[in-house]
């Protein structure tokens, strides 16, 4: 079901988002060669729970009921698109790192990620990044009532094809208010249909997750981290917004 949120929801919605956001840009002024992503993840979780809020993903129940989620942020780095688990391994020079959070703050969500390279990128890889970054914002400038979902999808698509980038399709934006993943879901490609009427209050996530290959991913053996299929670097950003009569409204910035 599609819920639309009033301004005091959206309101409160900003709240966790500030809180996503903070904790992105923490984590961008920790990453470093040498530092855990283990640490990296402690960092997140005493921030989001100084802040008065719950990380959303930590229990998250994922495809094998015995293996909730077991952090606080998702860290994929290079050919891992999203959902990679924090623990010993730690970050080195000329990695690509994908860093992805969600906080719960009086039962409102957030949900963000950005991708960092560690060092200088090469330039097919800072296009990576760099156009991943500018189609979630071409999304987000859709996302304006008497639009459809559809006009996110094409916009997003449209900075992929530019250059050939992979469009993951497997993973999408989605709703997100009281839970992290509500209807309706935001495709990263055009699907041939129009998809839901953009109204003001709906609050959406979206996340264009490219690569420097195809789409076709799988899932490793830890039932979690989602790799690209042909081993190609990935990209990840997202921001939760909301639409209204004023246009777009990013919610998770600090
Ligand atoms: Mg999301």
């Amino acid at each position: 079901m599609v819920t639309r949120k009033s301004r005091a929801e959206i309101e409160r919605m900003r709240r966790a988002g500030r809180l996503v956001g903070e904790v992105l840009d923490l984590l961008a002024s920790e990453l470093r060669p040498g530092v855990s992503t283990a640490r990296l993840d402690a960092l997140a979780e005493d921030h989001i729970r100084a802040g008065g809020g719950t990380p959303s993903f930590k229990g998250y129940p994922g495809i094998n009921p015995q293996r909730p989620f077991p952090a606080s942020v998702c860290i994929s780095i290079d050919n891992e698109i999203v959902h990679g688990i924090p623990g010993e391994r730690t970050i080195h020079a000329g990695q690509i790192v994908s860093i992805d959070a969600g906080a719960i703050v009086d039962g409102w969500h957030g949900d963000a990620a950005r991708t960092f390279y560690v060092g200088d990128p090469p330039a097919r890889v800072a296009e990576l990044i760099d156009l991943t970054r500018e189609a979630m914002l071409a999304g987000i400038a859709a996302a304006v009532p008497g639009n459809h979902i559809e006009d996110i999808s094409a916009a997003v698509e449209a900075v992929a094809a530019r250059v050939g980038l992979g469009v993951i399709r497997q993973f999408v934006g989605h709703g997100i208010g009281t839970a992290m993943h509500e209807e309706p879901q935001v495709p990263n490609y055009r699907t041939g249909r129009p998809g839901r009427k953009l109204e003001a209050g709906l609050c959406l996530a979206i996340e264009p997750m490219f690569t420097l290959g195809g789409y076709d991913t799988r899932i490793l053996p830890d039932d979690w981290t989602v790799v690209t299929a042909d081993g190609s670097m990935a990209a990840h950003f997202e921001h939760s917004i909301a639409v209204t009569d004023d246009g777009p409204q990013i919610l998770t910035v600090a």
